[in-house]
């Protein structure tokens, strides 16, 4: 009888200690890597209004909304970018060209949404790559929470914005319908922005917890 020692046995024990070690390597790095940058993009702006009915648009509730996450990010410690401040046109490539510009950062935009016959409505949340489902989720699930509307889902989708936007996770929020009377009359009050840019914060800070 050959008395070899088990070579294959020895392997194994060998490849699994290795993995469990990469394993580890992954899981720290993953919490050293928790971001510490917020990308906002208040969607539209200038001559691109975005959705509109009357003197309602889009891109002045998507650049209000995006100012008051601007403050609730800086106040739990987040920097914060903004691809505008002001009511001015950037274009899509400017705004992924933003979202790449940095890492340890995520990319959140931030849009209200249309559509004809005005029966549409609630809140959604998109994403591109599967990498950035998670912080889709967590904004969207805040999102709900804070302003009890209707829950619409995290969807994937083929947006500019969050298909360019390949460094770090990046999603593109849809607020409630303007094209709905009932959610454009309580988007108009400064209240309900107030609610759904908690709900969008409240999301991020949370995902980041989760790292
Ligand atoms: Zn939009």
């Amino acid at each position: 009888m050959p008395t070899f020692p088990t070579p294959r046995h020895a392997l194994n024990r060998t490849l699994i200690g290795s993995l469990w070690a990469a394993l580890m390597v992954l899981m720290l790095a993953g919490k050293a890597s928790a971001f510490d940058t917020v990308i906002l993009d208040p969607g539209h702006g200038a001559h691109d209004r975005g959705a509109a009915i009357g003197y309602v648009y889009e891109k002045h509730l998507a650049l209000d909304t995006a100012r008051r996450v601007e403050q609730l990010l800086r106040k739990e410690g987040l920097k914060v970018i903004m691809s505008r401040s002001r009511d001015v046109f950037i274009p899509l490539q400017d705004r992924s060209a933003l979202g790449n510009s940095r890492g340890n950062a995520i990319f959140v935009s931030i849009h209200y949404n249309y559509n004809r016959g005005g029966s549409g409505s609630g809140v959604e949340t998109y994403y591109h790559f599967s990498s950035s489902y998670m912080l889709a989720a967590y904004i969207q699930a805040y999102l709900v929470q804070r302003t009890a509307m209707t829950n619409r889902g995290v969807k994937s989708a083929n947006f500019h914005v969050i298909r360019a936007t390949t460094k770090n996770p990046a999603v593109l929020v849809e607020c409630g319908f303007v094209s709905n009377s009932t959610e454009r009359s309580h988007m108009l009050t400064g209240e309900f922005r107030a609610k759904i840019a908690e709900g969008i914060a409240q999301g991020i800070v949370a995902f980041r917890k989760s790292k």
